[in-house]
């Protein structure tokens, strides 16, 4: 039977990526039923909603979806799809593993990581109050009373962090260590300085850990692992984190992995799971038939794992990663010269990915 799938091209780039990485599942032989929906900058411009009704009635009834990237304009009322997507679904987890693939350039050959980050909570939900406004004074005056001195002229923002929230996090963290069968998780956080966050967040993990006992455990201050990710990766194996630190720590593993264009992902909640690439929307490349397709493809091996099809992914894990060992048939950011003329387009390096599936 066809999968139901919802698919977001996304803008910038992601229509292009979208349509390789569409064919590179089609190509494995499963079987799809695509429901083509929009978001994104384009989207706002022709309708005002960069976010459709019908683009979230689709992932809940399709409760899974594959999402090219799409633009949010900085500073703008423009509020980020991705956000919205995964509180409207409670898409909680944030999935990146992080593999460095025979034939990229890396300083990190043999990397082999994986990041959980939470997805729902943290300063990600939005609580900030404007300096100079009305309800930042509010906030400071209450402040003042509960015994902290904050300066009139702040902006504030605020860091929820749940028991709730952070109990599920590192449990599906366990959780994807032991179907995987991963050794250790690592939970990462600023607990030394933030107590009453970052402290609950570790409490709450010692608690987990405790209960899976064949799986190591142990936990980091964020700005040491920064540091020791760069001297010691191969001490970490899954690393769970609060939804900040998990943002740019998932960054600069991809940077570990030769870049953005590898750093595959999938947001995962109880009912639906959305499956995107870490990098953004690259507008300065769009249309031009040039940037790297790994990322959405790879995020696309993570749905059909997702949706119960493991054979097709890894068969398809396995010709992405022919591709790029072979070097041949790859995009510009995988050449050891960006400029050199052998490069082949988006579409070109999904033909390569296809006929190594058929090989
Ligand atoms: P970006 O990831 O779009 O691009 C940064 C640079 O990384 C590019 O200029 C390019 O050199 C390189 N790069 C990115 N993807 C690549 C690929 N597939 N192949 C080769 N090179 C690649 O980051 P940005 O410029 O900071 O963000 C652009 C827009 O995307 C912003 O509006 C941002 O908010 C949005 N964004 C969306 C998502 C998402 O949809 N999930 C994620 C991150 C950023």
């Amino acid at each position: 039977m066809a999968h139901a799938v919802t698919l977001i091209p996304g803008d910038g780039t992601g229509p292009e990526l979208a349509e390789a990485t569409r064919r590179a599942l089609e190509a494995t032989g499963v079987q799809f039923d695509w429901d083509v929906q929009q978001a994104g900058i384009d989207e706002f411009k022709r309708t005002g909603e960069p976010f459709p009704a019908a683009t979230l009635e689709s992932l809940a009834r399709t409760r899974v979806g594959i999402k090219g990237p799409t633009t949010t304009p900085v500073g703008s009322g423009f509020r980020s799809v991705n956000v919205a997507l995964r509180r409207e679904l409670d898409l909680y987890m944030c999935l990146r593993p992080c593999k460095s693939y025979e034939g990229v350039r890396t300083r990190f050959p043999g990397l082999d990581l994986v990041i959980v980050r939470e997805n729902t909570e943290d300063v990600y939900l939005g609580i900030e109050y404007e300096a100079g406004s009305l309800d930042a004074a509010r906030v400071i005056e209450l402040l003042g009373e509960l015994g902290a001195s904050v300066r009139p002229d702040s902006g504030i923002g605020v860091k929820p962090i749940s028991r709730f929230g952070s109990e599920r996090i590192v449990e599906a963290a366990f959780a994807y260590a032991q179907r995987n069968g991963r050794h250790k998780v690592t939970a990462v956080h600023k607990a030394n300085i933030m107590k009453f966050t970052d402290g609950l967040f570790l409490e709450v993990a010692r608690g987990v850990a405790a209960r899976h006992p064949t799986i190591e455990f142990d936990d980091i201050i964020v700005d040491n692992l920064a540091n020791q990710l760069m001297q010691w990766p191969e001490d970490y194996d899954v690393l769970v984190l609060p939804n900040l630190y998990g943002d740019i720590v998932s960054d600069l593993a991809a940077g570990m992995i030769g870049g953005l264009g590898f750093a595959g992902g999938a947001n995962i909640g109880s009912e639906a799971a959305v499956f995107e690439a870490t990098h953004g929307s690259a507008p300065k490349y769009a249309g031009l038939n040039k940037v790297n397709p790994t990322a959405l493809m790879l995020s696309g091996v993570y749905m059909l794992r997702y949706l119960g099809e493991p054979t097709a992914a890894d068969r398809l894990e396995h010709a992405i990663a022919e591709v790029i060992r072979k070097g041949e048939r790859v995009t510009f950011d995988l050449k050891q010269d960006r400029n050199d003329p052998t490069a082949v387009g988006t579409s070109q390096f999904a033909d390569a990915v296809i006929e190594e599936l058929n090989a």
